[in-house]
């Protein structure tokens, strides 16, 4: 089969432990054979952030930047522990944190459905796409712990104004703790552009979720703020595509979320979002099945990963040389959907095609063959060894099913 060139580079962020080891398993035996392509390579690898200083998650912010196309592995977020594990120079921050506030935009995250793999929550026959607000809130929250009693005090002083004084707390003896968190009306604003854009990009209903009966001011302003855009620029545009919008207080949310049938974006808060898509991602089947994809408001860059984490416990036993059976699918996902991106904006159809040809392949591979790694053998309530293969198997029979598949497509 002949290579397909990729017109415009694209951005490859390497990452940690069991998924940097299936990283290049994937891009070894479903990338590199098929295409020609360009690829600017950063290692977000722990131990490189650290011998950079983690100069390098800034750098490879930049080259997204430039290229429009990110495609990121999972990094570990090294806390006390890791910190001694890997002896680091310092706690170094969450590398997503760094590039979602470097590229701005939101993050979508989207479950993989496969018909065979019955879900948790059985009446989700459509997707459930989560949009997460990329930026501030408990993720740029400044934190104290006070260790005795006296009085907690915010001040903002307005830009050539008087300083004011608001009075959050008076600690009784023995202290506790304390926090001051943020966000903008632009961040915000941004964030309810990404969400409309993408409901009439993909005709589906859109709902965003707050607390502001607790939070009315914190909360009610990004209720606001979607509201009055949707008002100004949106609702003609949801009416002719056919689709709705809609606020609703997130607990009434989460109970119709578990009732529906899925197939809706539900607009989230940072944090509201971290949380809600690992609960969806279960719901599905497995969080091997959850795809993550940051869009900034105008749409033209992309930053595709998994979902999930670096899988240390899987990472454990492959050091002990024992065989593994860690889910590739969503990993595979933030390389096919990135290529879909980079095809279209670049106006290269065979990309586009290609890309299409791997996700098909990896879906048939597990719909079809009924060959699968562990997670979703048990989805299946499968747990004979028989009914479950290793990442490299499961890898090499999506590799001659899309062999297939291409080769179909040629004659
Ligand atoms: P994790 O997602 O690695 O694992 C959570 C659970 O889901 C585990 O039981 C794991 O076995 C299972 N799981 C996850 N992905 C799977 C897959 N592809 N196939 C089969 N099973 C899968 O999260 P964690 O254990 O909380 O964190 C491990 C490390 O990953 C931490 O150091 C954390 O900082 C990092 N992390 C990174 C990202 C990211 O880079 N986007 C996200 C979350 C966690």
């Amino acid at each position: 089969i002949p290579k397909i060139r990729v017109a415009k580079p694209v951005v490859e962020l390497d990452g940690d432990e069991m998924t940097r080891v299936l990283w290049k398993t994937i891009k070894d035996m479903l990338i590199l054979p098929y295409l020609d392509i360009d690829i600017k390579y950063y290692d977000l690898g722990l131990p490189n952030r650290d011998a950079t200083e983690n100069r390098v998650t800034i750098e490879a912010a930049q080259a997204i930047k430039e290229h429009n196309i990110g495609i990121k592995c999972a990094t570990i977020t090294p806390d006390e522990a890791r910190q001694k594990e890997f002896g680091l120079k310092e706690m170094w921050p969450s590398p997503n944190v760094a590039l979602r506030s470097a590229l701005g935009g939101t993050i979508f995250r989207e479950p993989i459905v496969i018909p065979r793999i019955p879900r948790l929550v059985p009446r989700w026959k459509q997707p459930i796409v989560i949009g997460r607000h990329a930026f501030g809130d408990k993720y740029r929250a400044t934190q104290r712990r006070m260790d005795g009693p006296g009085k907690l005090e915010l001040v903002f002083t307005p830009r050539g104004g008087a300083p004011e004084s608001i009075e959050v707390f008076e600690y009784p003896e023995g202290g506790g703790v304390g926090l001051a968190q943020y966000n903008t009306t632009k961040s915000i604003t941004d964030f309810a552009h990404s969400c409309f854009a993408y409901a009439l990009q993909r005709k589906l209903p859109l709902y965003f979720s707050t607390k502001n009966t607790v939070l009315k001011v914190y909360d009610g302003h990004f209720k606001v703020i979607f509201q009055e855009l949707y008002d100004s620029q949106y609702r003609q545009l949801f009416a002719a595509a056919g689709i709705t919008y809609e606020h609703r207080l997130i607990d009434d949310m989460v109970a119709y979320m578990i009732k529906s049938e899925g197939g809706f974006i539900l607009a989230l808060k940072n944090y509201d979002g971290d949380v809600q898509s690992d609960i969806v991602a279960q719901g599905y089947g497995s969080l091997g099945l959850m795809t993550s994809f940051l869009i900034t408001p105008d749409g033209k860059t992309m930053q595709t990963e998994a979902a999930h984490g670096t899988v240390t416990k899987h990472f454990r036993a492959h050091q002990k040389g024992q065989e593994t059976s860690t889910n590739p699918i969503a990993s595979i996902f933030a390389w096919t959907r990135a290529l879909v991106k980079r095809g279209e904006l670049d106006g290269t159809p065979d990309v586009v095609t290609f890309a299409e040809a791997v996700e098909k392949a990896c879906i048939e591979t597990v719909y079809i063959d009924g060959i699968m790694t562990q997670d979703l053998a048990a989805a299946c309530d499968l747990k004979d060894r028989s009914s479950w293969v290793t990442t490299t198997e499961y890898i090499k029979a999506a590799d001659a099913r899309l062999k297939t598949i291409l080769e179909a497509a040629s004659t």
